[in-house]
């Protein structure tokens, strides 16, 4: 008979489906119209009800199939109960069919770090611009991102409503990411694609340094990885601390998985073990292609105000 696939191949046929039910939960609590915000450090740094629900779904889903994973969520929430209505137990058939790398088969449940950002972009999804908003389940073994799910709760909504919504693209290192058309850049022009609610004088002159053809300011770690894969823009620049490990783990399995390459503003890549300090302090540089190019225009004082 056939071997039952591989822990990790069952944990992204998994996490794949979890993320549709959390695009659900965001599309469900916009549309009934009560987000119940609230501020963690701030302003530019909030939380809703959708926030709190969705990750409350992905990580009781994923939790209740692979009780040893460690899950680390963005948000800390008063309460661990969770009603039945929130899991999801389905699973992706197409992504157990692929095989799984060589080197990952041997992997076992407390091997594994997921990274949940149940709702990457909540400052733009407040403020009605649906389509920068992901929710992000990151999977890392030996202190790197190898696998992700991101699921985009509203591709598509201007296109009308004919148009399907939603789209869930994944990606495994050693077989490739899914759910999208990967697309190059315009050749020879420098688009940089960077935060709209957490600009500095520094983001801006690290960004101003690189004499950019264009500037993309959307929200979103995930959406601007999606920006890169997709050939809007050439680099994704962030002189600043903010970013946070949920941000950067499936984003960064995903743009690895097509030959991309992420790491902070001095060139250092991330690390996902469990116990890694989940701020990205020295900002992030992300280029589908040509990273050297943006890496080696990094002014020095821009690096040294960024300690990591
Ligand atoms: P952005 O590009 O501004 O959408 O940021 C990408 C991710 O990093 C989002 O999850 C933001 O919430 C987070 N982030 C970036 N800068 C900050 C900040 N100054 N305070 C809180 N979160 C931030
Ligand atoms: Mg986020
Ligand atoms: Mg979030």
């Amino acid at each position: 008979s056939m071997a039952s696939p591989a822990l990790l191949m069952r944990v992204v046929a998994s996490a794949y489906s979890v993320a549709e039910k959390a695009a659900t939960i965001v599309r469900n609590v916009m549309s009934a119209g009560d987000l119940g915000i609230v501020e963690k450090t701030g302003a530019n740094d909030l939380q809703t009800k959708a926030d709190r629900l969705v990750q409350m779904s992905i990580c009781a889903s994923l939790a209740r199939k692979f009780p040893k994973v460690t899950i680390i969520g963005e948000e800390e929430l008063s309460t661990n109960e969770v009603t039945e209505e929130l899991i999801e137990d389905g699973h992706c058939e197409e992504i157990l069919k692929k095989t799984c790398p060589a080197q990952y088969t041997g992997i076992k449940e407390e091997e594994l770090v997921i990274w949940v950002d149940p709702l990457d972009g909540t400052k733009e999804y407040t403020e009605g611009l649906l389509d920068h908003v992901t929710v992000l389940i990151g999977i890392a073994y030996e202190g790197k991102a190898i696998a992700g799910v991101i699921n985009q709760p509203y591709y598509n909504y201007e296109a009308g409503a004919g148009a399907a919504l939603g789209r869930t693209i994944w990606g495994v290192l050693g077989i490739g990411a899914f759910g999208f058309q990967l697309t190059e850049a315009p050749a020879g022009k420098h688009i940089i694609v960077t935060t709209r609610s957490h600009s500095s004088a520094l983001v801006n002159d690290c960004i101003s340094a690189l004499n950019p053809d264009s500037v993309i300011r959307v929200g979103g770690a995930g959406n601007k990885i999606i920006q890169l894969v997709e050939g809007k823009a050439s680099a994704y620049v962030f002189a600043s601390p903010g970013c946070k490990k949920w941000d950067t783990c499936a984003p960064e399995a995903i743009l690895h998985a097509v030959g991309g390459k992420i790491t902070d503003i001095h060139g250092n890549s991330f690390q996902y073990n469990k116990e890694v300090k989940h701020m990205n302090s020295a900002g992030v540089l992300a280029t589908l292609r040509n990273y050297d190019y943006y890496a080696s225009r990094i002014p020095n004082t821009v690096k040294q105000s960024l300690v990591p």
